[in-house]
């Protein structure tokens, strides 16, 4: 399967997309928010500082949000990270640096990027998605890398099943998943007492919301256990965004207005308070700054006159009005849902 980059698919181009979402009569985001007085989005500050090291990936999945793949070939230069490195110097109520991609492991510089970022004590959290370690033998000690830097491991399992997780994310991968989450465990990430942290993170395979947090991350604790032996720290669950590959799939399978209905009558105004783009800022591959890794994706960039990681400067970012649309309905569905799973 392609990118729909690769493709040259009409939903390449990020302003048909947004063309689709703010073209309906739907409720508009703006307009709930402003129902519970949250209109214009402030931040609270930033706390965490999020990293795309880049849309390279080795999984095609149907519903990634971010339209990865092997032939993603947009990666963050050494020069740019240098450039993030700096800014984090500068900032150090920034504490948690997260770096994901497309598979962030991907990007040759990533290795050298993380023990930059630890000799600035900062927490590191990688989005890693368990196959790049066996994809090739220059990933195979990634685990040992982990643990020596102490990371803070967020991997997605989208079911406890083969059928399911193949499904949206390609034949094998299942198995491939289940053999690194032991290996993890070998190394003692997701043990209690090692401080080594491993989450999983859920997302449905189909048109509707996730279920309870809670509930299912104590039915994937029990499965993972009984059948494979595997143990792990929690489970995220994560609503999928109607955009690229997912609105792609929305589409396509007549569910794009049923779906939409569903996020906008479950809009909850405890999730739309605690939305991560009110905490986080988001740096692009290229070092443009973004509200969140979805506006990311849809190319909106920060609403300032600092859009670059060369212009940095939280006085300004924190008094931007964070950029919504009716994508944002993803975040405030039901439980919410975010980068840390359910916000509600
Ligand atoms: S969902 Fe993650 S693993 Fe799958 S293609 Fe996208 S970035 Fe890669
Ligand atoms: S999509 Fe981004 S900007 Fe919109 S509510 Fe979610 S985190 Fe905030």
């Amino acid at each position: 399967m392609k990118s729909l980059k690769a493709q040259g698919h009409i939903l390449s181009d990020t302003r048909q997309q947004l063309k689709i979402l703010d073209h309906n009569d739907m409720i508009p985001f703006q307009q709930k928010l402003g129902s519970i007085r949250l209109f214009p989005l402030k931040p609270k500050g930033i706390e965490i500082f999020q990293v795309n090291i880049g849309k390279m990936c080795n999984q095609t999945c149907r519903h990634c949000h971010v339209d990865a793949g092997p032939d993603r070939k947009e990666i963050m230069t050494r020069d740019t990270m240098q450039q993030c490195m700096d800014v984090l110097k500068l900032y150090p109520q920034m504490k948690i640096v997260d770096i994901t991609g497309g598979a962030p492991e991907m990007n040759p510089d990533f290795r050298w990027f993380v023990e930059e970022i630890k000799k600035h004590d900062r927490h590191i959290m990688v989005r890693c998605n368990l196959t790049i370690i066996l994809a090739n033998q220059k990933y195979y000690n990634l685990p040992q890398f982990y643990k020596q830097h102490g990371i803070e491991l967020i991997s997605s399992l989208p079911f406890y099943t083969q059928d399911r997780t193949d499904r949206q994310r390609g034949n094998g991968v299942f198995e491939d998943s289940i053999k690194v989450l032991q290996l993890l465990n070998n190394e003692g990430y997701g043990i209690e007492g090692s401080g080594l942290v491993l989450n999983l993170v859920y997302n449905p395979a189909g048109a509707f919301l996730p279920p309870a947090q809670q509930a299912l991350q104590k039915e994937y604790k029990q499965r993972l256990k009984e059948k494979y032996g595997i143990l792990f720290n929690e489970l995220y669950t994560i609503t999928n965004m109607p955009i690229n590959r997912y609105l792609d799939y929305l589409i396509n399978s007549g569910n794009y207005e049923r779906y939409m209905d569903k996020l906008i009558a479950a809009f909850n105004p405890a999730a739309a308070q605690n939305v991560m783009c009110r905490n986080t800022i988001s740096v692009g591959w290229d070092g443009y700054l973004y509200d969140c890794d979805f506006n990311q994706m849809l190319e909106l960039k920060v609403d300032c006159p600092a859009k670059h990681i060369t212009q940095f400067d939280t006085s300004t970012l924190n008094k931007r009005s964070i950029i919504i649309g009716q994508h944002c309905y993803g975040c405030t569905a039901g439980s919410g849902s975010s980068c840390g799973g359910a916000t509600a």
